[in-house]
């Protein structure tokens, strides 16, 4: 890990999105694992925010102009934070989700959104607002959008 990731308060990891099985089996989806380049479980920095964390998985410049996509965090759900022990490939695996606050118990996490960024490589981060927070991601939050004369199509949120 770079020295400057631990300088970001809410940083929980980095690396490629990946959904478990017993999440989608189950409708739950309540947590996601990462993995680096060699498909191994990344390591998870885990913490406990105060109140309702603001789940997210941010997609970088480099990474959205290679996979034609709006750079910028995604929201991936609301609630409290928590770490899973589970399993990926045979490798033991921590896994990061929220559990909402409306014991629901299906869709914990956005399926929709977590299908657009299945194998897709980001930053998960768990913040204490939305948009905006105290650590001041370095990413400006989707809705505030540039004025342009022409839009690149599919670019709708
Ligand atoms: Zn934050």
């Amino acid at each position: 890990m770079d020295a400057m990731d631990d300088t970001r308060p809410h940083w929980i990891g980095k690396g490629r999105l990946a959904i478990p099985p017993a999440e989608s089996d189950s409708q739950r989806y309540g947590t996601v694992v990462l993995l680096d380049e060699h498909g191994t479980p990344a390591r998870l920095r885990e913490f406990t925010p105060i109140g309702t964390a603001v789940f997210t998985a941010t997609i970088t410049n480099p990474v959205a102009r290679e996979i034609g996509v709006e750079a910028g965090p995604r929201l991936l759900g609301l609630g409290a934070l928590f770490f899973d022990r589970t399993t990926w490939n045979g490798h033991p695996a921590r896994a990061a989700g929220v559990r909402p606050r409306d014991g629901r118990l299906t869709g914990w996490l956005d399926p929709r959104t977590l299908a657009g960024l299945d194998d897709v490589p980001v930053l998960l981060e768990a913040h204490e607002s939305w948009p905006g927070c105290r650590c001041r991601p370095s990413y400006p939050t989707p809705r505030r959008k540039k004025r342009g004369p022409r839009k690149p199509r599919g670019s709708s949120r």
